[in-house]
C-alpha cells in the first residue's frame, strides 16, 4: 500500500487505485487477522505499508533464519507476556514468523533478540496475556522518505571515506 505522490504512476498506469482512509485501515486490519506482518518504510511519514509473510518475503524470509532478527529490524515496541494471564494455548507461537516465543511449562515466552515488536501474537492471544510494549528508548526515525535516503548516502559516504 503506497502513499502520496509516488504512488499516481501506479494509477495512472491501472495498476493501482486510490482508496479511502477507512478502506486502507480495513485492508491492513484483514492483512493483520491473517497473519502477515505490516512493516512501514522507515521515516515518520512513510511512503508505503508493506503486508507481508516470511515464505515469499526476501527481507522477512532472510531476517528470521538469523539467531538475532532484532539486529536488523528498526522497532520501538517489543511483545511481553503476563504469566498470571497465559494458559498455554500456543497461538502466539503459531503466528510469530521470528520463532520468537517458546512455550516453558505451558507459560509462552518471549526470545527478545528474536522479537521485531510486530504485534502479530498480541493481535490473537485469546487472553490478552501476549501485549505489545513500548520501548523506554525510542527510535526516531527520518521525516520522510527524502530525508532517510540522505541519511542513507551520507553513512555511506562516512564508511567509504574511513
Ligand atoms: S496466545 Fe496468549 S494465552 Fe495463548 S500461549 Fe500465547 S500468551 Fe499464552
Ligand atoms: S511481536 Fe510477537 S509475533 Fe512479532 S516477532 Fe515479537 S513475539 Fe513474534
Amino acid at each position: 500500500m503506497g502513499f502520496g505522490h509516488d504512488v499516481q504512476l501506479s494509477i495512472d498506469i491501472g495498476r493501482g487505485r486510490e482508496i479511502t482512509k477507512s478502506e486502507a485501515l480495513d485492508v491492513l486490519g484483514k492483512n493483520q487477522e491473517d497473519g502477515l506482518i505490516l512493516q512501514a518504510s522507515n521515516s515518520i511519514k512513510p511512503n508505503y505499508i508493506c503486508s507481508c509473510f516470511g515464505c515469499c518475503c526476501g527481507v522477512l524470509g532472510g531476517i528470521s533464519s538469523l539467531p538475532r532478527p532484532l539486529d536488523f529490524v528498526h522497532t520501538n515496541y517489543y511483545a511481553e507476556v503476563n504469566s498470571e494471564l497465559c494458559v498455554g494455548c500456543g497461538t502466539c507461537q503459531e503466528r510469530c514468523q521470528m520463532n520468537a516465543i517458546k512455550l516453558k511449562n505451558e507459560i509462552a515466552r518471549v526470545i527478545t533478540k528474536r522479537c521485531i515488536g510486530c504485534g502479530n501474537c498480541a493481535a490473537v492471544c485469546p487472553e490478552e496475556a501476549m501485549q505489545l510494549k513500548r520501548k523506554e528508548d525510542e527510535i526516531i526515525p527520518p521525516p520522510d522518505s527524502e530525508e532517510l535516503y540522505n541519511e542513507i548516502l551520507k553513512r555511506k559516504q562516512k564508511i567509504k571515506g574511513g
